[in-house]
């Protein structure tokens, strides 16, 4: 031990030359002088010491001031002075997988060094790691996971959760964990960093932690909300102008009377305000657009119209757009690339930027353009905290954020664009003022910003809570709804009690609440309960690579294509995939054996562009399924003989099995009317299909069942990706597969016999229970 405390010492002297000979070097200076420039400089020995003096500290600050890049550095910095610097573990938690590799690059890149050197960073399935890295970023998730199978975080010295005040699901659990790890750790240090001013109620939650606020250096920025920009601008709103954010594919083709029920559909407080607001002061042009105005719409034509405005009349600067997620930034995108409103394309960099962006794309939003080139990004609310472009001058906002909700008296998840928060709109607005005064258009009126809540919902409190469950059970944290009644804000019991019956009914617990051999295996696994059950079923049922590219489909997001204008190319593409199964999974399975056929041939890209298929996608999907693949050799199921994996992976009936289920309770029963198919799930009554599933496009669906893994609540129920299965699959792989579990089987099935009132399934059991008793008896 004399000998391993001499290593260590060594080591820690190791570092501090490092770190003395780069802060020395010229580059090494022009680092540390801007590094100087930053806000959070001011209050580094203050931060320092308080950390030293007490466990828990919470630190707030604008967006920008350094506490994401700086903080953890100035631990390890006056570690690696004080000579212990091979001693500290410092681990940083964010968010998002984006913001942990890119900031981990930078802070490498500040410190002179590689990442994997004394910065290192580690994502779900990825990371870039080495022996001697003092300072890891990682995603919440990972140092979650980390804890399954190190409870009390042993050798980790600094712990920081970043971004709190978004109030996710994983950091809001985390906080539990960590606040009754403390006592058994009484020398690990907590630091939790906010981009809000929210910080009292994380101090009250740990006792009273003394809280550092870090004054940012922020130029003024003027609002303008919608009035003022009708107003300056004379534009006029058209209600049959406006892109419908629900179908997204329809234009807004709409009477005055549809418009008005509409507007009753909209957040009643934001409904109100509108009604109560008085226009007088401005023009008749302007308050008869006004009266056109669509909240329900995200504007995509307001958007054009203010770029063109800011294009054509105000000075040089970057413009921020706040849209809501992928699919309107790439239509947005689609719509605004060469359009003659905008002017010569060779004056505007047009960029996207959302969170599965590759990072060679992230760079350039990043990067300033040449002079006289208007660079303009398209945004989703990532950019309103966790990253910074320096040159924003505009932001427009509009207003919005997709945001999961859950309705926990009907067991479903909703993704809406809904209102944001009083402070998500003042950190967009912050983004403007960086680099020097700035101008914020916010495409609402005036009211309905008032009519905002403070802030957001916490993800607690509106997401179904499955995952979160079984770790609380794999991590040993005793009764699920004792542990989440200690969170900072507790989920409804509903939202508790439902997941609890989900992990029953798929098997992952037994009916004591504890966890069963699939439900460990599940845990380990980083994806979707349901979406486990898969990968381990293809693997036990050696068919495995068709299930890891439904399982990888449906983690990344969906490869087929639907432009906007091409759509009816596109839907019949996509249809050449099914030939006849009723499934958008095995359609997927296709598409991508075909895209893999085309690589080997060189002609992925030509496969890609006339099939209507990301080729993006279809990559990111490889290169999980590769992950998949080593994860289940780690578990011990499969070992590298590939082909004995898949010695069923031709057999549709058993993958169609197996997708049955991994996404069993999601079934819904078809009945084949004379023109349509109705649809009905026991929760919602009536459902519909998302217009792009293969489904969709079918006269009949000749099986009495669909199993599907999405659904979600627009202003009907709309299921996403759909697989059709007959009864004997579903009695055989719907629910827990347990030994002798027939009965049991039956008996949950019961509820849903009885609702669909279909006696043919209960004929269809009885049938094969006599078989299995005969066989058995033979
Ligand atoms: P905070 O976490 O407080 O929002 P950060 O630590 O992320 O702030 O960023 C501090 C400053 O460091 C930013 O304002 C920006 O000037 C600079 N910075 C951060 N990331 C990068 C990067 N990848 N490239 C260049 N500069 C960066
Ligand atoms: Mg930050």
């Amino acid at each position: 031990s004399i000998a391993a405390e001499k290593i260590l010492q060594r080591k820690s002297l190791q570092l501090r030359n490092r770190q003395q000979h780069w802060q020395e070097s010229p580059e090494g200076q022009k680092m540390v002088e801007f590094r100087r420039s930053l806000p959070a400089y001011k209050a580094r020995d203050a931060l320092l010491n308080s950390i030293s003096q007490n466990q828990v500290m919470v630190v707030s600050g604008e967006t920008g001031c350094g506490k994401t890049t700086q903080l953890p550095q100035y631990i390890l910095e006056s570690e690696i002075e004080a000579a212990r610097g091979a001693a500290c573990s410092i681990i940083c938690t964010q968010p998002r997988r984006i913001s942990a590799m890119s900031v981990a690059e930078r802070v490498a890149a500040e410190r002179g060094e590689n990442l994997g050197e004394s910065v290192g960073y580690k994502v779900r399935l990825e990371g870039m790691k080495g022996r001697d890295t003092r300072l890891l970023f990682c995603t919440t998730g990972i140092l979650l996971r980390r804890l399954l199978v190190d409870r009390n975080l042993k050798g980790i010295t600094h712990v920081i959760v970043d971004e709190i005040h978004e109030r996710g699901m994983n950091e809001d659990f985390l906080l539990i964990v960590l606040k009754e790890l403390l006592p058994r750790r009484p020398e690990l240090r907590l630091i939790l960093m906010s981009a809000t001013l929210n910080a009292e109620l994380f101090s009250s939650y740990f006792g009273g932690a003394p809280m550092i606020h870090i004054p940012g250096f922020t130029h003024p920025v003027r609002s303008q909300f919608l009035e003022n920009i009708l107003e300056m601008t004379g534009y006029r709103l058209n209600p049959y102008n406006q892109i419908d954010n629900y179908g997204q594919e329809k234009k807004w083709k709409m009477e005055k009377q549809a418009i008005r029920k509409r507007k009753s559909q909209i957040a009643s407080a934001v409904e109100d305000a509108l009604e109560a607001a008085d226009f007088r002061e401005y023009s008749p042009r302007t308050r008869e657009s006004l009266s056109c105005w669509n909240p329900d719409s995200i504007g995509f034509n307001l958007i054009e119209h203010v770029l063109c405005h800011i294009i054509k009349k105000e000075r040089p600067g970057a413009v921020l757009v706040f849209m809501t997620g992928w699919d309107d930034i790439n239509s947005l995108k689609d719509q605004l690339q060469g359009h003659p409103l905008l002017g010569d394309p060779s004056k505007v960099l047009l960029l996207a930027c959302h969170g599965s962006m590759a990072s060679s794309e992230q760079r350039l939003i990043f990067d300033k353009p040449e002079d006289g080139v208007r660079k303009i990004v398209l945004a989703t609310n990532m950019a309103e905290t966790s990253i910074t472009i320096n040159d924003v001058v505009f932001v427009v906002d509009c207003g919005k954020a997709k945001e999961t909700s859950y309705d926990a008296l009907n067991n479903t998840p909703c993704l809406l664009p809904s209102w944001i928060s009083k402070a998500s709109a003042r950190q967009r607005r912050g983004r403007a003022g960086r680099v020097q005064p700035g101008e914020c258009y916010h495409l609402y009126p005036r009211c309905v910003y008032d009519a905002f809540a403070d802030y957001q919902l916490p993800e607690l409190l509106r997401t179904p809570l499955q995952s979160l469950c079984l770790q609380i059970k794999s991590l040993q944290l005793g009764s699920i709804s004792d542990f989440l009644s200690r969170a900072l804000q507790p989920p409804e019991p509903l939202s508790v009690q439902n997941a609890i019956e989900y992990l029953m009914i798929i098997g992952a617990l037994d009916e004591n609440e504890n966890l069963t051999v699939l439900g460990r295996n599940l845990s380990m696994l980083p994806v979707e309960p349901k979406l486990g059950k898969m990968l381990l079923l293809g693997a036990i049922f050696n068919c495995l690579d068709p299930l890891m590219t439904v399982v990888a489909g449906l983690s990344v997001r969906d490869p087929f294509l639907m432009p906007f204008d091409k759509k009816d190319l596109a839907e019949s593409a996509k249809a050449q995939f099914s030939a006849r199964d009723y499934s958008d999974h095995l359609a997927l399975v296709r598409a991508y054996d075909g895209w893999k056929d085309a690589e080997r041939r060189q002609s992925g890209y030509e496969y890609c562009w006339r099939n209507f298929l990301s080729a993006q996608t279809l990559k990111a999907i490889d290169s999980l399924r590769k992950q998949f693949f080593f994860l289940l050799m780690d578990t011990g199921l499969v070992d590298n003989n590939t082909e004995m994996c898949n010695a069923w992976s031709h057999d549709e009936h058993l993958i169609r099995a197996i997708i049955c289920a991994g996404l069993f309770p999601g079934i819904c029963s078809v009945v084949n009317k004379e023109k349509s198919i109705s649809l009905k799930t026991m929760e919602d009554g009536q459902v519909l299909l998302y217009s792009n599933s293969v489904n969709a496009q079918e006269p009949k669906i000749p099986y009495p069942w669909l199993v599907f893994n999405d659904k979600v609540k627009v202003n009907s129920v709309f299921l996403r990706d759909s697989t059709a299965v007959s009864d004997s699959v579903l009695l055989l792989f719907g629910g827990k597969i347990s030994r002798g579990g027939l009965d049991g089987h039956l008996k949950m099935l019961g509820g849903y016999l009885e609702f669909f009132m279909k006696p043919s399934l209960a004929d269809t059991y009885l049938r094969l229970k006599n078989e299995l008793e005969e066989l058995i008896q033979m």
